[in-house]
């Protein structure tokens, strides 16, 4: 069976790489336009991965990220923050929210099957 991947970023050229890549690899993918889609599709379909995009208009990825990440049920999911450049700095500050790790735009597409590969084989940490 596939790998589900939910990825959650408002930016449509970003989602249409992201979806044609990972796609591409085999991956069955769900898409999700802002952080409360974002949640309600997590909860609902209970990705391997999420990739979540942090500066979204509506709900942003670090709330939405907190909000699974601080519910029992599903605070086991396995969360990658998209970041942008500007942000560098700021990655502590993700894994300190709870996030499993970062992926930094643009989007490296010649990285990123390894990545995702790496995150899913990944063992949570309890
Ligand atoms: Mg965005």
């Amino acid at each position: 069976m596939s790998h589900k991947i939910l990825i959650v970023e408002d930016n449509t050229n970003n989602c249409t790489l992201l979806l044609d890549i990972l796609t591409f690899h085999g991956y069955e993918v769900l898409v999700a336009r802002d952080g409360q889609e974002g949640v309600v599709l997590a909860r609902k379909q209970m990705p391997d991965l999420i990739l979540m995009d942090i500066q979204m208009p509506g709900m942003d990825g670090m709330t939405a990220g907190r909000i699974l990440k601080n519910d029992p049920t599903n605070s086991k999911l396995k969360i990658i923050a998209l970041t942008s450049f500007a942000m560098q700095g700021d990655q502590e500050k993700f894994l300190a929210a709870g996030f499993d790790g970062y992926l930094s735009k643009p989007i490296n597409t010649r990285e990123i099957p390894g990545l995702i590969e790496q995150w899913l084989n990944e063992e949570k940490l309890p």
